[in-house]
């Protein structure tokens, strides 16, 4: 029994581990970075502050990791759950005979949409404890796109999943639609100082997601969306794209960039602050401003 447990925890390891997004993510940042060495921007990629920071964005990936198990286990629970509440949904076979692309590019839109929502509740007082994880990082680069706490995989997890087996979505198509969204969330961390001109509406570019990582209060909660600006235009949370250069972070709210122990214990730490002023009398909105 014990050795079949182990067994089937190395397998989900392995397959965590060399899963098409961790292996094109991965791979991707890393050769970003080597070509911008070659290139000559030794010192924007690798300064002091970018490998303090890449450091501490690679250790809460580590936790994630180690922890991947508990975020599988609880996401089948809350599957197993969802389909014990017997909501109809759209069947499989709906798509049965759609061209793969196009289940691709609908997983794509959908599997944005969930991410926008749950993007925004996120940046309510009661999401932000486990959010500022994210934004803590204040030399953002490839790797911020691993600098995300548990809890809140499980939330994405659980919001994206949800829609698109409720759509019917086929699991190739899932996996598909992570993949692209994986890198595509690589790639706005990245270091770049650009945008997609007449196309800023529909794909999400670096700037536009450095504008949201800025902390100046004027772009807190903006530019929520991953991949598709438009869903900011349509539900009034754009901010702008053009270039950024504001600080990164979340400093200003006391939120430590390097301290990576800290911010696992972080959204803990925080509920328990916002618990005793709430108790207090003391809690007002503002006191989380994101
Ligand atoms: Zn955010
Ligand atoms: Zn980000």
């Amino acid at each position: 029994m014990l050795a079949e447990s182990g067994a089937t925890l190395v397998a989900l390891y392995r397959a965590h581990l060399l899963s098409p997004s961790m292996l094109a993510v991965l791979g991707f940042v890393a050769a970003f970075t080597l070509v911008a060495v070659a290139i000559g921007w030794r010192h924007r990629v690798l300064s002091a502050l970018a490998l303090r920071n890449s450091a501490v964005s690679l250790a809460t990936l580590a936790v994630n990791i180690l922890m991947a198990p508990v975020v599988y286990v609880a996401a089948g629970l809350v599957a197993a759950g969802y389909a014990q509440l017997g909501i109809p949904a759209v069947p499989a076979s709906a798509w049965d005979g759609a061209p793969w692309l196009l289940m691709a590019v609908i997983g794509i839109l959908g599997k944005d949409f969930a991410d926008y929502w749950c993007h925004r509740a996120l940046h309510t007082p009661i999401g932000w404890p486990v959010h500022a994880v994210h934004h803590s990082d204040t030399h953002v680069n490839g790797f911020t796109a691993f600098r995300v706490h548990l809890l809140e995989v499980l939330t994405m997890k659980v919001f994206y999943i949800v829609l698109l087996t409720w759509m019917g979505i086929p699991p190739g198509a899932i996996v598909a639609a992570y993949v692209v969204a994986s890198l595509h969330t690589a790639y706005v961390h990245l270091e770049l100082d650009i945008d997609h001109g007449p196309l800023n509406w529909l794909v999400a570019s670096p700037r536009f997601h450095r504008w949201h990582h800025a902390d100046v209060p004027e772009a807190y909660g903006k530019n929520l969306a991953n991949m598709i600006p438009l869903w900011d235009l349509m539900f009034g949370t754009y901010h702008r794209h053009d270039s950024c250069h504001a600080p990164m972070g979340a400093t200003r709210d006391g939120v430590p960039d390097t301290d990576a122990a800290k911010l696992v214990t972080l959204p803990f730490t925080l509920w328990w602050r916002q618990g005793r002023a709430a108790l207090a009398g003391r809690w007002h909105r503002r006191d989380l401003p994101r």
